[in-house]
């Protein structure tokens, strides 16, 4: 039987603190989510065990147990306090997914610090911007990205540490420090922050999808929501070989790459080379990965890739996959049943949710194209778009909303007070921040679309923004995208509304094409022909138009606000986050 058992069970009588159950958890006990991922692990008799099994480029391959997670963390805290670094000072973690990243943000935590990490690809812009919104004190980086920092560190005058933890010591400038934490005298002793339920954690900037990226604030007790999730979405045990696919400068590569697995005391894998199809099934067989927690993006890009390469490997240690980040198109969760045995489970949530909020679990049926249902403990509706009513009737679309207060909820929009307020539907204009998050009487509101079926299913539609009005009809572009996707010929798709004098906006596709299939009329009436029959005339493309690869943050989301303001003609906004390579 899995951990969660019976979904409808756990709705009874739910409390947040099974999670300290989970974790034999005493009232008292240091609560630090430094502390907690390895000292903790330690000493409850698994400091032997691997933490962490690490392959880089060109097969470079490490393992760390437990115990060199609390050494190696120890390592990092006592040095930033040692170079003059204090508690709730912001640590920026810029660097690619080496072992250091690990032992380094669990150092920050460990001594109080708010640790900022940031996806290393960024370029000096992307980095400014979000470094100068935090009034970053030090940056942990190395000899690889450092570059980066040197443009641009005149125009920070608060970042003061520039500490460079791999590489080569000898070619470093001005005031950059070298650290080797595996090459440093180990620190066996450290006494770690004493933090409180609301000392701030992990600062994390969202994914740009929609505009500026925010920096949304998150705190120590978010760690009862990561355990508890891990525990009953991703399923995790004692044994198993674990895999998160994202990168620690999103919020899945921290809530779910670093604190729910560590916490729990299970070993995780980490792979820190591009993405091939053979090399992923390769590393799922070499390390025989259980659980695997992965993207849409990487899920099409695997589809598109075929089965024959599955056929190649042996993934039989698999046994459970979820997918976060996108809508999970349902041909996907299909597809995956098929070729691995085992169906993607979609999980939605957000940057500023902290942990998973609508899920599919081990032992509920599945409904391929849906997101799943309200996680136990977490008061979801969607909410009439004008009245901002719970919406009773089953099949009606509207805003995503939480009722606030769950343990991993974002404590603040960093810089942004008033944007903050703003995702609360009935704020008072005076409340303060802790007054918005307690209230019970208000609702968070997610800035996506979703309906709920009859059976209590969310099925997802789209973003805010990005939702299409044709000839006064709502159309969501998941829905049209999901569809695209079941065609033979395509690989992935984005669908947005482009400018109309007639029906205001008509649907126009972005798509690109599975391998062996070229652009012709013919292929274009197939695609037009094959979504009016699916969905209806209104979905159906006025316009199609072929990509080699859509646009994407950098996170693999796909960009409709870029297609969209090019459609039409308007500013393309912030576009540090584009992926550009
Ligand atoms: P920004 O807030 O800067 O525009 P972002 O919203 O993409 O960027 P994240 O917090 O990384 O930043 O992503 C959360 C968003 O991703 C959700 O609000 C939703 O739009 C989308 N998302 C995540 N998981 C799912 C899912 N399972 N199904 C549908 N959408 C999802
Ligand atoms: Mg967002």
């Amino acid at each position: 039987m899995s951990n969660i058992g019976s979904y409808e069970e756990r709705l009874k009588g739910f409390d947040w603190d099974m999670a300290k159950e989970i974790l034999g958890w005493e009232e008292g006990e240091l609560l630090n989510i430094g502390h907690i991922c390895s000292d903790r692990v330690c000493a409850r008799g698994q400091a032997d065990k691997a933490a962490l099994i690490w392959e880089g480029f060109g097969g470079k391959k490490r393992t760390y147990t437990f115990d060199d997670l609390r050494v190696y963390s120890n390592g990092f805290a006592k040095f930033l306090l040692d170079r003059g670094l204090k508690p709730g000072d912001r640590i920026c973690i810029f660097m690619d997914k080496i072992p250091s990243l690990y032992f380094s943000f669990l150092g920050v935590l460990k001594m109080g610090g708010i640790a900022q990490p940031l996806f290393s690809a960024f370029g000096d812009e992307s980095l400014e911007v979000r470094l100068e919104s935090a009034g970053t004190a030090a940056i942990l980086t190395t000899r690889k990205h450092v570059k980066k920092v040197r443009k641009i560190l005149e125009k920070l005058p608060e970042l003061k540490h520039v500490i460079v933890v791999a590489g080569d010591e000898s070619k470093l400038k001005g005031e950059e420090v070298f650290f080797n934490v595996e090459a440093a005298p180990r620190v066996e002793e450290f006494d770690a922050y004493e933090a409180t339920p609301e000392t701030p954690s992990v600062l994390h900037y969202t994914s740009g999808t929609t505009g500026q990226p925010k920096g949304a604030q998150h705190v120590h007790n978010s760690i009862w929501g990561q355990v508890l999730t891990t525990s009953w979405v991703l399923d995790l045990r004692e044994d198993d070989i674990y895999w998160c696919t994202a990168d620690p400068g999103w919020v899945t590569g921290t809530s779910y790459g670093i604190i729910g697995p560590w916490s729990l005391g299970v070993t995780q894998c980490v792979l820190d080379s591009g993405f091939t199809c053979v090399r992923w099934y390769e590393f799922i067989q070499d390390n025989r990965i259980t659980v695997w927690y992965s993207a849409p993006t990487a899920i099409r890009s695997l589809m598109r890739d075929g089965v024959e390469p599955v056929k190649a490997h042996d993934l039989s240690s698999l046994r459970h996959l979820a997918s976060v980040g996108e809508p999970l198109n349902a041909e996907a969760v299909i597809w995956s049943e098929d070729v691995y045995g085992l169906p993607f489970l979609d999980t939605f949530w957000q940057t500023e949710t902290g942990a998973m909020m609508i899920s599919n679990y081990p032992d509920m049926p599945i409904k391929p194209g849906s997101m799943g249902k309200p996680f136990p403990g977490i008061e979801a509706a969607v909410l009439d778009l004008k009245t901002h009513e719970p919406i009773q009737e089953p099949g009606r679309v509207g805003l995503i909303a939480f009722r606030p207060g769950w343990p991993a909820m974002f404590r603040a929009y960093r810089n942004k007070p008033d944007i903050y307020r703003s995702k609360f539907a009935g704020a008072p204009e005076d409340a303060t921040p802790d007054e918005l998050r307690t209230n019970p009487d208000l609702w968070y509101v997610s800035g996506d679309r979703a309906s709920i079926d009859a059976d209590g299913y969310y099925w997802f539609v789209g973003r805010d923004d990005d939702v299409i009005n044709t000839g006064g009809h709502l159309v969501g572009p998941f829905e049209i995208e999901s569809a695209l996707v079941e065609h033979e010929a395509i690989a992935e798709a984005a669908a947005i509304g482009k400018p109309d004098e007639v029906n205001m906006e008509v649907v126009k596709v972005f798509v690109s094409l599975k391998p062996g299939f070229e652009p012709s009329g013919d292929l274009e009436l197939s695609i037009m022909n094959f979504i009016r029959k699916k969905l209806s005339p209104l979905a159906m493309p006025q316009e199609i138009e072929y990509m080699e690869k859509l646009p994407k943050t950098r996170s693999g989301k796909i960009l409709r606000r870029y297609l969209r303001a090019l459609e039409w003609g308007e500013d393309v906004g912030d576009l540090t986050t584009l992926e550009d390579d």
